[in-house]
């Protein structure tokens, strides 16, 4: 698959795949309902989405989007689990 073809499911801050969040080899500028990072501005470098990363962490991994961090819990969400959905090169 070309990087023209190719779309982006997984929030590469957080995981998160239920929105693309790049297609065809740029952002759609589509904000995270979980990590609340909007595809574009920190995450199109390594460097920038670890900084997001970390500070999202380290304030306690909060839900931008509460109405769907309900329905992720009542499925049994694992903020770890969730994560090893990052593809290895963002991580
Ligand atoms: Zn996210």
């Amino acid at each position: 698959m070309s990087v023209e073809e190719e779309t982006e499911a997984i929030c590469r801050v957080c995981g998160y795949d239920d929105e693309v969040f790049w297609e065809g080899g740029w952002p759609t500028a589509v904000i995270c309902p979980c990590c609340g990072n909007e595809s574009d501005v920190g995450d199109s470098s390594v460097m920038g989405l670890r900084n997001y990363r970390g500070y999202w962490v380290r304030n306690g991994a909060r839900w931008h989007s509460l109405l769907e961090e309900r329905r992720q819990k009542l499925q049994g969400w694992d903020l770890l689990q969730q994560m090893a959905n990052i593809p290895p090169e963002w991580r």
